[in-house]
């Protein structure tokens, strides 16, 4: 098996200005572009996310997953955090969010499959505009889809940190998937809520558009987050598809899936849709 695309991808990661340790951790080699945000005193946000993304990291150099490998590394990930032992004033346990992109394959396309658990997020730079893929699991995001609060009031609420989804931190709420057709060019960037809550989406369009280095992009987005006021551990991996195997590099192929972009897979209805998709 070839991988359906190939990318080129850069990434950075700091504690930020005001906290003494990284909680974020992150994987950026192909199949896997992932970014967790650990949450838990002593240490224990720093272990739940090193947990979950040593979970995915046995897929590093697969050509590409399927939504089954997902799945059943978030399960295993999740097991693992829900074992970890209960630190003095860690509450709860320890938590981390997850969100990020792996390449998927489907009858030979390129695809990212997106994923996410929490208010780390994945966008989406293409054609020049900056789409938001993953929907933050907050008490925010969920005031903003009930009309109780407007997205510009919501970056300054000072809720915003409380999120509604995780893995561990006695949450068990599903992950929401996304499956989106690759296009050369797509620019894709995942981060955790340190780089989003210092930076709004025109000023992280900007600098995407500015640095076409992906490494160069990653490090520079953690810089301006930096000047900005670092007040949490920033990580920004930057990934850029330069080919995609499509449609038109298989003629007569009429069994693709209809799936099309911005179609969104619930957990109710994930296995029928992937049964379409042909995973
Ligand atoms: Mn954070």
């Amino acid at each position: 098996m070839t991988s359906p695309m190939t990318v080129v991808y850069g990434a950075a990661t700091d504690p930020g200005l005001r906290r003494r340790i990284n909680e974020d951790s992150h994987i950026a080699e192909p199949p896997l572009f992932l970014v967790a945000d650990g949450m838990g005193g002593h240490h224990a946000g720093e272990v739940a996310s090193a947990t979950v993304i040593e979970e995915f990291s046995a897929f590093a150099g697969r050509p590409s997953l399927g939504i089954d490998d997902v799945r059943g590394a978030l399960a295993t990930a999740r097991r693992r955090v829900e074992a970890l032992p209960l630190g003095e004033g860690t509450g709860a346990g320890a938590g981390t969010t997850l969100t990020g992109v792996v390449i998927a394959d489907v009858h030979g396309e390129g695809y990212w499959l997106a994923i996410n658990l929490g208010d780390s997020r994945t966008y989406r730079l293409n054609d020049g505009e900056l789409e938001q893929v993953s929907v933050d699991h907050s008490v925010v995001q969920e005031l903003i889809d009930a009309g109780q609060l407007d997205p510009v009031a919501a970056a300054r609420d000072n809720r915003r940190n409380v999120i509604t989804r995780a893995i561990g931190a006695g949450s068990d709420g599903d992950a929401d998937y996304w499956l989106i057709p690759a296009e050369a060019g797509d620019r894709i960037l995942v981060c955790s809520d340190g780089l989003s809550s210092e930076l709004d989406d025109d000023t992280i369009r900007a600098i995407l558009l500015a640095e076409s280095d992906p490494q160069s992009a990653a490090t520079r987005l953690v810089h301006e987050a930096m000047l900005r006021g670092g007040r949490d551990n920033i990580t920004a991996l930057v990934v850029d598809a330069t080919t995609v195997s499509s449609r038109a590099n298989h003629p007569g192929d009429d069994t693709a899936p209809s799936m099309s972009f911005a179609d969104e897979i619930d957990g109710d209805t994930l296995p029928r849709a992937v049964a379409a998709g042909g995973f």
